[in-house]
């Protein structure tokens, strides 16, 4: 399935400027890059092609506008296309129980972002480039689709040949250092990782509402 391939910090640089209060908006796209005084949010928050920074709050913007945003900001957090993220959607409304909290959840279940929030990659679009190099075991069995939904019970592990490659030494020395989701245990001696539940909306650090986001597909 085709994803957007263009420069990702405009993507940040777009939602800053959408963003009337004037937070600083970062999708984390780029690993450890975001972290630092390098990012683009950081050092100009304007819109992509516009040099100076407009004041924020004087352009009123409406409901649906509000929607929307929140729906691209979303998307691009994850990384997901348009199509793929309303299949999702669809998805969450045919289960009983609250739709944004199920949304959120199938994308949090992606093994992509799940390879990510385990700190086995430096970010979603590293994460997805590993599983779809086969990196990856699911209950044994090699999964090379990023859009694989983990349930709980599910063992993530990493193959044998590639623990030696030098990309993983360094993630898994990150893995190591750093703690995963509640609803994720990492296994440092096996090299693997549990889903012991599904993520609740607490346990997810995603910075959107998605309410906001029912609301725009309910339209
Ligand atoms: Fe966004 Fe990261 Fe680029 Fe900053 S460095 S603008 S957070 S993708």
């Amino acid at each position: 399935m085709s994803r957007y391939t263009g420069p990702v910090c405009r993507l940040c640089r777009r939602e800053t400027a959408a963003n009337r209060t004037g937070e600083k908006i970062k999708l984390f796209l780029k690993g450890d890059r975001c972290l630092t005084k390098k990012c683009a949010v950081e050092r100009r928050g304007t819109a992509p092609g516009q040099k100076t920074q407009g004041k924020p709050g004087r352009q009123k913007v409406s409901e649906y506008g509000r929607q929307l945003r929140e729906k691209q900001k979303m998307r691009r957090y994850y990384g997901v296309i348009e199509a793929q993220f309303s299949n999702y959607f669809r998805q969450a409304a045919r289960v009983p129980g609250q739709t944004g909290r199920t949304f959120l959840q199938l994308l949090e279940r992606r093994l992509d972002n799940v390879v990510y929030r385990l700190n086995l990659a430096n970010s979603r679009a590293q994460a997805r480039q590993l599983v779809t190099h086969r990196h990856f075991r699911i209950n044994g069995r090699t999964v090379n689709v990023p859009s694989y939904i983990v349930k709980p019970g599910d063992v993530i592990s990493i193959g044998e040949r590639s623990l030696k490659s030098t990309v993983f030494q360094s993630n898994l020395e990150v893995a190591r250092s750093r703690r995963a989701p509640e609803w994720l245990e990492f296994n440092d001696q096996e090299n693997s990782a549990k889903v012991t539940q599904l993520p609740s909306r607490e346990q997810i650090d995603t910075p959107v509402d998605e309410q906001l986001i029912v609301e725009y597909y309910s339209r």
